[in-house]
């Protein structure tokens, strides 16, 4: 039997969810969670009793690997959100949120989160009028972020341009397709954010 190498699919497996890591295909009958629902390795398909540190991590290593965020970053988040007003879990998934990279996801011009930090990153996007390569920038309320023009080999670009009719807008932000422009409205709540995960358990994992 070939071995199984590709490491994004086996990630959403070992969480036993879709966590859209890899466009496209992430809504066809080839993802790898829709043909084998079972973690990755010899083991798979025998499922293992967590622990309740074990079932913090899992929420902790899915959330991380849902926004592509390092756990080093992934902490610091963490400590801004115990230091904001409100419920530190809400906050840190509002923060998740705020970046760059996810909010150009979410609007659409890039196929997958991590297409489109590599398109923050080579600096197709301004942030009200200014060019902003930093794939953690943090968003907000009010910022219109705009497709740079678009250079003549990106082909990448041209086809999420393309694309983009038909992928929905979360509520609190706002798609301009003449203009390839987006705006964001408010910052996101609890009811934007589409990942099933259970943040209390991320904040007892960090609080112990
Ligand atoms: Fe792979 Fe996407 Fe399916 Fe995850 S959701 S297993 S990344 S195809």
């Amino acid at each position: 039997m070939s071995r199984y190498k590709d490491e994004q699919c086996r990630i959403c497996r070992r969480e036993g969810q879709k966590l859209f890591l890899k466009g496209q295909r992430c809504y066809t009958d080839k993802c790898s969670v829709s043909r084998r629902n079972y973690a990755p390795g010899e083991h798979g398909q025998k499922k293992a009793k967590l622990s309740e540190y074990g079932t913090q991590l899992r929420e902790k290593q899915k959330t991380k690997s849902f926004y592509g965020v390092g756990e080093k970053q992934f902490r610091r988040y963490f400590e801004m959100a115990s230091n904001k007003k409100g419920i530190t879990g809400e906050n840190l998934l509002q923060i998740l949120e705020s970046r760059l990279d996810n909010v150009v996801y979410r609007l659409g011009y890039g196929s997958s989160r991590a297409q489109a930090r590599q398109l923050v990153n080579h600096g197709h996007f301004d942030v009200n009028g200014k060019k902003v390569d930093i794939a953690s920038y943090l968003v907000k309320p009010g910022d219109v972020i705009k497709v740079r023009e678009i250079k003549k080999d990106s082909s990448i670009m041209k086809e999420n341009v393309e694309a983009l009719a038909s992928r929905p807008v979360p509520e609190w932000l706002e798609k301009d397709i003449e203009n390839l422009s987006g705006k964001v409205l408010r910052l996101a709540s609890r009811q934007d954010v589409d990942l099933p995960v259970e943040e209390h358990l991320i904040v007892e994992l960090y609080s112990k």
